[in-house]
C-alpha cells in the first residue's frame, strides 16, 4: 500500500458503530464489551450436540464486533460457514458489580436483536483442539446489533419472542420462557465474573434453528412486536 490513504471505507474494515434508539437517535453511553451466553436454550444445545450446562458459558466479544444490522454485513470468507445466531440483546446503563437480578433488571437501558455471528467450522475445531473461541466469533462485525427499545417499552409479564427470518423463511424463533437462566437472573451471574459497565451489552443466546447465511440473504429480525429490522448480507 502506498499513497494518499483512500477516504472510502473498506468492505471489512469495521464501521464506526454507536448505540442507537429505534428511531436513530444516539444513545449517550459508551460502547463497550458484549457479554455472550452459550446454550442458553435447550433446543439449541441439542442441536449442536452440546451438553445442556448446568452454570452459564459466558465469552465476551469485543466493542469492535458491534456493526449497526440494517447495512449490509460484511462476512469473513475462507474460513467455512458463518452462521446466524439470533439473540436478545440487553444495553446496560448503569455499572453492576456482584448484582442480584433485581439490580441487575433496573440497570438496564433497553433490548435489541442481535446476531452472535458464529464462524462454526473454525469454532468446531477450535474447540477440538481446546484452543479460544474467539477467531470465530469476536472478529470485525460478528455482532451485528439493531436500535435499542427503551426497557419502559417492554412488559415483563409477557413472554418476550425472538425471530429470525431468511430469504422469507422462518429460520429461528423463541422466547425467553425457553431459557435455561433466566435473563435478569444471567445478567447477575454475569456482573459476579465480570464488571459490567455503561455501555456494555448482554447477549442471551440463540434458540434452535442456527444455520449458515450467504452472500445476498436478506433477513428479518424480530423483537415481539416492538422491533422489527430488515438486513442483508453483502
Ligand atoms: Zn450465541
Amino acid at each position: 500500500m502506498s499513497g494518499t490513504p483512500s477516504t472510502e471505507p473498506q468492505s471489512n474494515e469495521p464501521q464506526t458503530y454507536q448505540h442507537r434508539w429505534i428511531d436513530g437517535k444516539a444513545i449517550d453511553l459508551p460502547v463497550g464489551k458484549v457479554v455472550c451466553v452459550g446454550r442458553n436454550y435447550v433446543e439449541h444445545a441439542k442441536e449442536l450436540g452440546n451438553e445442556v450446562p448446568d452454570s452459564p458459558i459466558l465469552f465476551i466479544k469485543p466493542a469492535s464486533s458491534l456493526t449497526d444490522i440494517s447495512t449490509p454485513l460484511h462476512l469473513p470468507t475462507g474460513q467455512g460457514e458463518v452462521h446466524h445466531e439470533i439473540e436478545i440483546a440487553l444495553l446496560v446503563k448503569e455499572r453492576l458489580h456482584c448484582a442480584d437480578a433485581m439490580d441487575a433488571q433496573w440497570s438496564m437501558a433497553g433490548y435489541a436483536a442481535a446476531l452472535d455471528l458464529t464462524l462454526r467450522d473454525l469454532q468446531n475445531t477450535l474447540k477440538e483442539k481446546g484452543h479460544p473461541w474467539e477467531r470465530a466469533k469476536a472478529f470485525d462485525g460478528a455482532c451485528p446489533i439493531s436500535g435499542f427499545v427503551d426497557v419502559r417499552g417492554i412488559s415483563g409479564k409477557q413472554p418476550l419472542e425472538i425471530s429470525l427470518q431468511v430469504n422469507g423463511e422462518m429460520r429461528q424463533q423463541g422466547n425467553n420462557t425457553q431459557m435455561l437462566f433466566p435473563i435478569f437472573e444471567l445478567i447477575a451471574h454475569i456482573s459476579h465474573v465480570f464488571t459490567l459497565e455503561p455501555g456494555d451489552i448482554i447477549l442471551t443466546g440463540t434458540p434452535k434453528g442456527v444455520a449458515a447465511l450467504n452472500s445476498g440473504d436478506v433477513f428479518v429480525a424480530a423483537l415481539g412486536n416492538v422491533l422489527r429490522v430488515e438486513g442483508s448480507v453483502a
